[in-house]
């Protein structure tokens, strides 16, 4: 479904519909803080709106806002967003895992890039493998 983006003039679209569209409605705030916005979208088509949550269509042309609060309101719609919410916060903190993980592993590798060359060589080596090394910094 092609969603208008925010702010479109939706005018011309909604001219035969009686309760038009207002992107004021995606400001509306719940009691739990949560926006329309995060779910409410305005698809190309005259007098509907779309909850991402849900995927399902809100007719608001005959009674306007009252259609979509009747949507908001539902015990089935308010689940829905709450499992979107919950999941947004999951992939977030596993997100952040993964890159703090990333972040150690660059900052290791640029403490040892940092030392100088025959050192970070020996870091590499085994013990067997170093005193052969020492052999070579003597011939070298
Ligand atoms: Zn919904």
């Amino acid at each position: 479904m092609k969603y208008l983006p925010l702010g479109y003039n939706t005018k011309d679209l909604e001219k035969h519909v009686k309760n038009k569209w207002r992107w004021e409605w995606l400001n509306e705030v719940e009691a739990d803080g949560g926006k329309w916005g995060q779910w409410l979208k305005k698809p190309e088509i005259s007098g509907v709106g779309f909850c991402e949550a849900c995927g399902r269509t809100i007719n608001y042309q005959s009674s306007g806002k009252k259609a979509l609060r009747i949507h908001a309101d539902d015990a089935n719609h308010k689940k829905k967003v709450r499992t979107i919410k919950t999941n947004q916060v999951f992939i977030k903190t596993e997100k952040a895992k993964r890159i703090s993980k990333l972040v150690k592993l660059k900052n290791r590798l640029m403490a040892k890039s940092n030392k100088p060359l025959k050192r970070r060589a020996e870091d590499s080596l085994t013990s067997q493998r170093k005193k052969q090394w020492k052999r070579i910094k003597v011939v070298i």
